[in-house]
Formats: structure tokens, C-alpha cells, sequence
């Protein structure tokens, strides 16, 4: 018997793919709420996931912002803005679906000798243990699996113009990035992340924006893990996938398509008796170490040089981006290259 510890878009992707009897426990009663996601899913996840009754928009375009320089980066194929709601409804369905049972309002507290313990007082065993318990996975504290670090992210949903095709940056932050997703016409959803002064920086964002308080509809808010290469996902029976394992895209803190991934990849590994670190790593380690590193280079950044940057991206005419097949040799061209060495040595 295979328990799954959390029924976000990880657990229960995973427990529609598993072979084996599944359990899946979440101490929520309403899966999907609140939304703390901006649902920004790169096209990939096509390959993985037909359905698309949860899109609210699709995205053609990037546009990128530095404190001088703007630039307007088309998107090879276009991406989709899902409503979280709808989406984690519908992967838990499927799992359902696939004969796994659903246990709301289990809130995961302690895990020895093979017993599961929840707050409400039950205990269940089992044989395995997922974690895909989110950012501040319990199951990976409890197991001592890793260290984590995060950004704390702050979003509002809001009635804000802005044009529906295209997904805008902004390189106003040391650490992270703002931005602004269409929703539909006349909503987006607008939001920043850092690791430190979040409420500085998004106040700071609201006020460039001239965001009227009256006109946001929601607040939405929460942490979003750091990816680190030397992370361990397994001990003994107790795996971890998603958020709970800190499998995301560090440039864009993306982390639904690795929710996605690390779920086939576990669920390969589960199934058919193989190594879950080598299944992850043939379908996603190798594009989050190249945002790790990205994400490193990016955060020795200052002002002129991400205007410098955004230079240098229309000179080389950067166009036609696919953000699942990211290679070092669109990232490094050699000016660019030379700009991400000063700012590297800048900071020694
Ligand atoms: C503001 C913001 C914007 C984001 N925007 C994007 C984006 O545009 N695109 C993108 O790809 N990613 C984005 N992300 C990241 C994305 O939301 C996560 O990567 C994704 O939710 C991971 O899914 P998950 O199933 O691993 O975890 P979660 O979605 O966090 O699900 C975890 C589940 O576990 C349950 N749970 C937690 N603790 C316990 C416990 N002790 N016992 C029982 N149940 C428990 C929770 O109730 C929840 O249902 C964003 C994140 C934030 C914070």
C-alpha cells in the first residue's frame, strides 16, 4: 500500500499513474483553495496531460523589463494560464478515477516504524510514503531529507488591463522577478517574489502599477522552494516529488511542470522497480541544473546590467523561445556571456 501525503497537482497526478493500492490524505476538505499559484504552464505539459477544461488564457508572447529597457520576446509555441481550482479538481478526480482513495482533513503529523499518525488522532500503515506535501513539507522534516530555502512570493489577483497575449517581467528585484499574467481582459494576476523585504517590493510594484486598492479582487500568497542540485529526494520507503522534493525551474520558480515530471518519474520508478534519482534525471534534473545556474548568475545582476542585458537580447534577436527547451547556447551568446562574467567577478 502506497500513501500519498498531500493532494496538490504532485500527488494527485502521481496517484492516477500508480499501479499499486494508493491513499492519498490532505488536511484540506476544499482541494485547490486558496489559489496561491500565478498558473503559468509552459506547453510540455501537453505531452503528460490532455485536458485543458482548466485553461483561463494562453500567452504568446514574454516581455521582459529593466528599469530603462523593454523587449518583447515571442514565444515558439504558446503557453497556458490555468485556473489552480480547476486544475488540482481534476487531477484528483483522475486519481479517484484510477481506484485511489481520498482522505480529506488528515493533516499529516508523524510517520515511525511504518505507521502514518494524523492530527485527527488516526494512524494508518503503510508500505511506502509520498510526500507531496508542498513547500513546507512535513513529510521531508519529519524524514530529515533536506535542507530547504525559498522565496517568499506575494500576489494579487486584480481588475487590471493589460494585453491578454502577453506574460510581462520585470527585473526589479535582487533576487527574483515581478510580473503581470492576463487572466482575460479585464483581470490579471500581478505579483513579485524574494527572499527577503517581499511586502517592500511588492508595495513598490503596486505603486509603479497604480494598482487601486478597490480594484483587487483577491490576495494570494505563499513560498515557493529553491532548487539545489546536491538535494537528496528518497530515504529508505519515504520519496518525495514536487514542491515537497523543491523540484523548480529556479530562473521563473516554476513548478508545475517538474510536479508533473517527478510524478512520472516516481511513478516509473514505483511501477517498474527502478532507481527514482535516475528516473528524474532523464526527463528533468538536467534543465533545473542549467535554471540553477542561471538563477546564480542572475542574481549578481544590478539595474545596468539587466538593462545591458536586455540590449544585448534584441541585438541577437532573440526570438521564438521555448521555455521547455532551454539550452546553454540560447542563454550564451558571447556578449552576454562577458556581461555575466563581470557581474560575476563584481561580486567575488
Ligand atoms: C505565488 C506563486 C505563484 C506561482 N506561480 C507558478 C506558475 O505560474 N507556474 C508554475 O509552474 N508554478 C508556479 N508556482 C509554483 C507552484 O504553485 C508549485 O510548484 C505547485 O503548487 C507544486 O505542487 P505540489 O503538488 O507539489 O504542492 P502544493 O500545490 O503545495 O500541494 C500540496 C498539498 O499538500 C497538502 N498538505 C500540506 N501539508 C500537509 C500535511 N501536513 N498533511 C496533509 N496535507 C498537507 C496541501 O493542503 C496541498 O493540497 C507558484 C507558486 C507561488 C507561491
Amino acid at each position: 500500500m502506497i500513501s500519498v501525503i498531500g493532494a496538490g497537482p504532485a500527488g494527485s497526478y502521481l496517484s492516477s499513474l500508480l499501479d499499486d493500492e494508493v491513499k492519498i490524505f490532505d488536511y484540506k476538505e476544499n482541494i485547490g483553495k486558496p489559489i496561491q499559484c500565478t498558473g503559468v504552464l509552459t506547453n510540455r505539459f501537453q505531452d503528460y496531460i490532455k485536458e485543458k477544461k482548466f485553461v483561463d488564457n494562453k500567452i504568446y508572447n514574454i516581455e521582459l523589463n529593466s528599469k530603462n529597457e523593454s523587449h518583447i520576446i515571442s514565444l515558439k509555441k504558446p503557453e497556458f494560464i490555468i485556473n489552480r481550482y480547476k486544475y488540482d479538481n481534476f487531477l484528483l478526480q483522475k486519481a479517484i478515477d484510477k481506484g485511489a482513495k481520498f482522505y480529506p482533513k488528515h493533516q499529516f503529523r508523524d510517520f515511525r516504524e511504518n505507521m502514518i499518525y494524523f492530527s485527527n488522532g488516526e494512524k494508518v500503515k503503510t508500505d511506502i510514503l509520498i510526500g507531496a506535501d508542498g513547500p513546507l513539507s512535513k513529510v521531508n522534516r519529519i524524514s530529515n531529507i533536506q535542507n530547504k530555502k525559498h522565496w517568499v512570493a506575494k500576489q494579487i489577483k486584480v481588475k487590471y488591463k493589460t494585453e491578454l497575449d502577453t506574460y510581462k517581467v520585470y527585473f526589479n528585484i535582487p533576487d527574483f522577478f515581478s510580473w503581470i499574467v492576463p487572466e482575460d481582459e479585464n483581470t490579471a494576476r500581478i505579483g513579485c517574489a524574494s527572499s527577503s523585504n517581499i511586502n517592500q517590493h511588492f508595495d513598490n510594484f503596486m505603486r509603479k502599477l497604480n494598482v487601486k486598492k478597490e480594484n483587487i479582487l483577491e490576495y494570494q500568497g505563499a513560498l515557493i522552494p529553491q532548487y539545489n542540485p546536491m538535494q537528496k529526494y528518497q530515504k529508505g520507503n519515504v520519496y518525495l516529488i514536487g514542491d515537497a522534493a523543491s523540484l523548480i525551474k529556479n530562473i521563473s520558480g516554476g513548478g508545475l511542470l517538474p510536479a508533473i515530471k517527478s510524478s512520472h518519474a516516481l511513478a516509473n520508478s514505483l511501477n517498474k522497480n527502478k532507481d527514482y534519482k535516475k528516473e528524474l534525471s532523464k526527463i528533468l534534473l538536467k534543465s533545473l541544473n542549467l535554471n540553477y545556474l542561471t538563477r546564480k548568475v542572475l542574481n549578481k545582476f544590478n539595474e545596468k546590467d539587466y538593462d545591458k542585458l536586455i540590449k544585448l537580447l534584441k541585438e541577437y534577436k532573440l526570438d521564438k523561445l521555448d521555455r521547455d527547451n532551454l539550452r546553454y547556447t540560447d542563454l550564451i551568446k558571447p556578449k552576454i556571456g562577458l556581461l555575466s562574467l563581470k557581474a560575476l567577478i563584481r561580486n567575488i
